[in-house]
């Protein structure tokens, strides 16, 4: 049987850390403030702004939330992040996705300067992504590489398998695993044979958004198996893409879900509003 990989319990460890950097910083004048911005009514975006400035207040970063109604207006949304970038105690931005039709993403996310962009969605920090000298890491993918961290997973030179390439996780995820020399492949919808390729994994991480559709067979014997996605089984329950059951029966190690990656992906966020805030300080 694997380890479970407990993200609930590193996610607690790190935000005592967390929490131990905001009172010194605090204590030296420099309170890390974050700004969240939600537009409309959208019941899971509402429970994960909450659960973000919940998060906050756990571990003393200032937080705002600043709900907006569906009907806003792109230009007033953008006059709201100009106020937000000019002010000095907010550190971190972030617009919480997805955003009502009339609003383009592109250019709401573009109009965050790279400084404040804590989620690291910018073109200017993805770019500085790729060339191996991140400003800040994106939230869940960085959650991930501190998960293998903490479980002591070495990286340099294992067949490390990501399925899955969207900006958000897939991309980042595998530029992460190349930067600690894993020997990365990414998969998607149009690769073929997509079990030749995770049996060759020795980390193995899944971000497909399709539930359990990762399965014990497509596994090679000891992986360390990561499981970032976030679905509703048949039975209505929280599962990821990968069916927990038959994985945990031949992987090493696996992530849980729920309490896995999930926890991990707020906890990198204020360690991104930390780092902001120490940043713009010249700290
Ligand atoms: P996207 O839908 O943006 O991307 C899914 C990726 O999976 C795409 O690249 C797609 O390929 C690929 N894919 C889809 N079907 C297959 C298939 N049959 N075989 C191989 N690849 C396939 O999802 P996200 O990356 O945003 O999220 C992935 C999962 O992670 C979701 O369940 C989401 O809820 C969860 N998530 C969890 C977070 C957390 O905090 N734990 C944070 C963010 C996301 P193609 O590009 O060809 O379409």
């Amino acid at each position: 049987m694997a380890k479970i990989i407990d993200g609930k319990a590193i996610s607690a460890a790190m935000r005592g850390e967390i929490k131990a950097e905001v009172e010194a910083l605090t204590a030296r004048g420099v309170t890390p403030g974050l700004a969240v911005i939600i537009v409309g009514s959208d019941p899971a975006s509402e429970v994960y702004v909450r659960n973000k400035g919940r998060a906050c207040g756990e571990v003393g970063i200032h937080s705002e939330i600043i709900a907006l109604p569906e009907e806003t207006k792109e230009e007033e949304l953008l006059k709201k992040i100009d106020e937000l970038n000019a002010r000095s105690d907010i550190n971190g931005i972030l617009v919480q996705l997805p955003l009502p039709r009339h609003i383009s993403e592109k250019a709401v996310t573009a109009r965050i300067i790279p400084e404040k962009d804590v989620d690291a969605f910018s073109d200017e920090n993805v770019g500085k992504i790729t060339v191996g000298a991140p400003r800040f890491l994106p939230c869940t993918p960085a959650g991930v590489m501190e998960m293998l961290c903490r479980e002591c997973v070495e990286i340099a030179g294992k067949e490390c398998v990501v399925v899955g390439r969207s900006n958000i996780v897939g991309k980042p995820m595998a530029l992460l695993l190349l930067k600690e020399n894993g020997t990365v492949t990414v998969c998607h919808s149009k690769t073929k044979d997509l079990t030749s390729h995770t049996r060759r994994a020795d980390i193995l991480v899944a971000a497909v958004g399709r539930a359990k559709s990762i399965t014990g067979d497509m596994i090679k014997a000891g992986a360390v198996v990561i499981d970032v996605g976030i679905n509703r089984g048949d039975d209505g329950k929280l599962c990821g893409d990968v069916d927990f059951e038959s994985a945990e029966k031949v992987a090493s190690a696996i992530t849980p879900v729920p309490g896995g990656v999930g926890p991990m992906t707020i906890t990198m966020l204020l360690k991104n509003t930390v780092t902001a805030a120490k940043l713009q300080n010249q700290i």
